[in-house]
């Protein structure tokens, strides 16, 4: 991809799935990487895998205080950030009748809330620089389209989609700012909550037949923080092996 190398890129929730597939590309890449997330030793090992790496940062995202430490320490190391990858996220199966108010809020303080603080934070550092930046904020199609058992998250990644238009807009021409939706993506997220079957049933309503790699989406990911993708901002970019061009495969 054109003008990776040597970009100053924050990946949060680097440390499993598809952050940090995206962390191994972009370093791929020639690109100045960091990661957080909350787990400490999944910390420790996504250092030992990417030895590369020139921070792991132990931040939960939904902590102000955190944020606010990361990205100190990002200015002394950086004095700067050129990509942001806004990529941490969580789901919880449940019905709608089975969400509490406390998971509600733990849905909407890390998907939502969480994801716009970062990408303020990476904002006032993108517009104070010459060469602007790049803001990919992980949506999924479930942002804008119903699915069976994830109403909470739904909402949260509906909101992470407009929330992204806006900035777009506003951001805009300095800072190029895209909403993106992964199909389903076999990370240790699906894993959790689905069932070999239930992914063998899902993968059969993909027009590809398959879920997608993460390795899939990090590239993506590197095309849309590239100049390959210069004329890209404020759009909807999904990539979902086909999944909703047609009928719904939510599954029940
Ligand atoms: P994983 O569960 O595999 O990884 C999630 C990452 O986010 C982990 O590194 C996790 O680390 C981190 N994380 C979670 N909560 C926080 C927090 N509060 N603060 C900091 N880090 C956090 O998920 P995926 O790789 O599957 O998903 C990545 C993103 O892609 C998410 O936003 C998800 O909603 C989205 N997505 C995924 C799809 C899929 O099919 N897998 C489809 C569409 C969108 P730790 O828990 O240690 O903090």
């Amino acid at each position: 991809m054109r003008n990776l190398k040597n970009k100053r890129v924050l990946i949060t929730g680097g440390t499993r799935g598809i952050g940090a597939a995206t962390a191994k590309r972009f370093i791929e890449e020639g690109s100045r990487v960091a990661v957080l997330g909350r787990d400490r030793v999944a910390l420790e090992e996504i250092k030992k895998e990417l030895p590369q790496l020139e921070a792991a940062f132990k931040a939960d995202v939904a902590i102000v205080e955190d944020v606010n430490r990361v990205f100190t320490q990002l200015d002394q190391m950086w004095q700067g950030l050129d990509v942001l990858i806004n990529n941490a996220g969580i789901s919880i199966r449940h019905s709608f009748m089975d969400i509490t108010l406390e998971e509600w809020q733990e849905i909407m303080n890390i998907n939502l809330t969480g994801l716009f603080y970062v990408a303020k934070q990476a904002a006032q550092r993108m517009l104070a620089a010459e060469q602007g930046g790049v803001i990919l904020n992980i949506s999924s199609t479930s942002g804008f389209t119903g699915y069976h058992y994830y109403a909470d998250y739904n909402a949260s990644k509906a909101g992470v989609i407009e929330l992204s238009r806006s900035m777009a807009l506003e951001l805009a021409p300095r800072i190029r700012v895209v909403p993106v939706c992964p199909g389903y993506v076999l990370t240790p997220m699906q894993e959790a909550e689905y069932t070999p079957e239930m992914m063998r049933e899902c993968a059969s309503k993909i027009p590809l037949g398959r879920m997608a790699r993460p390795e899939e989406m990090a590239s993506v990911l590197a095309f849309l923080a590239s100049d390959d993708a210069s004329y890209i901002t404020g759009s909807i970019f999904i990539a979902d092996g086909g999944e909703t061009a047609g009928a719904l495969t939510s599954q029940r």
